[in-house]
């Protein structure tokens, strides 16, 4: 059984400020320690749960060089595998083959979501809302039309309780979720202490890959447009002369084609 970890940084319990997750600043290298250890809480689960193969894939822009490469390589569970990307959503040759659950690993909740910690979609200061269809979506949905796209299930979200909430409202009640902090706000969180944080997400994944009749895969709709509000009009100029992609207002953008991915490819890669 493989399984893939998309995993995101801002999530992480014992994190809530941007020092922790952005590259160079004096609490990366601990965001950095809590990510890789919380990463490995999933690891061990999935292996737990019967995975034969577990790929974990850092979906985290930490800046520079740092970006999608934060996990601490040589502190990571040796059984599974990492993957290093240049974009984010680029590396699809797991889901490609065939990919028989992913988990989303350290989430969080959408730009504007309220009390939602390090909240943000895509860009924490130029997007303001995304839109798959009409629906107000964040990275969760992203990631869970990656792997819908290949017609794989997402088995579990964690992350603070305002992202497990989305998540569940986006997939369905049957969604499996670990909540590890409690958003107080966009800087300020109630969480649960790392090491009793990584046991229950340990406990969630080995049940969520060991039961997976019931885990969602996520299909934003065909055709499908995806709109993006950005926050001033010189974010949208940049896309002024994207094939595929339309300007309907100052700051609004959009793409429309027959399945979500290449709507978004346009838009994004
Ligand atoms: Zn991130």
């Amino acid at each position: 059984m493989k399984v893939l970890i998309i995993s995101d940084m801002e999530g992480v319990a014992g994190i809530c400020r941007w020092n922790q997750v952005n590259a160079g600043a004096d609490g990366y290298e601990e965001g950095r320690r809590l990510y890789t250890e919380e990463l490995n809480a999933a690891v061990r689960g999935a292996f737990e749960g019967g995975a034969s193969e577990v790929v974990v894939m850092d979906c985290h822009g930490a800046g520079g060089d740092r970006s999608f490469n934060s996990l601490i390589p040589d502190a990571l569970d040796e059984r599974c595998e990492f993957v290093v990307q240049h974009e984010w959503t680029g590396y699809t040759e797991l889901l490609e083959t065939g990919c028989d659950a992913a988990l989303l690993v350290g989430q969080h909740a959408r730009a504007g979501a309220e009390r939602g910690v390090l909240s943000h979609t895509v860009s924490s200061t130029r997007w303001h809302e995304l839109r798959f269809n009409g629906v107000a979506v964040g990275e969760v949905g992203i990631n869970a039309a990656l792997c819908g796209t290949w017609g794989c299930p997402v088995a579990l979200v964690s992350g603070d309780d305002v992202v497990c909430a989305e998540a569940a409202e986006l997939l369905g009640p049957a969604l499996r979720t670990v909540t590890v902090k409690q958003g107080l706000g966009r800087f300020s969180a109630r969480h649960v202490a790392p090491a009793r944080a990584r046991g229950m997400l340990e406990t969630g994944v080995m049940q969520a890959v060991s039961r997976l009749r019931d885990a969602p895969v996520y299909d934003p709709g065909a055709p499908c447009t995806i709109t993006v509000e950005l926050a001033t009009p010189d974010d949208a100029d940049v896309y002024r002369h994207r094939e595929g992609v339309t300007l309907t207002g100052p700051r609004t953008v959009e793409s429309q084609a027959p399945r979500w991915w290449d709507a978004w490819r346009r838009l994004y890669l």
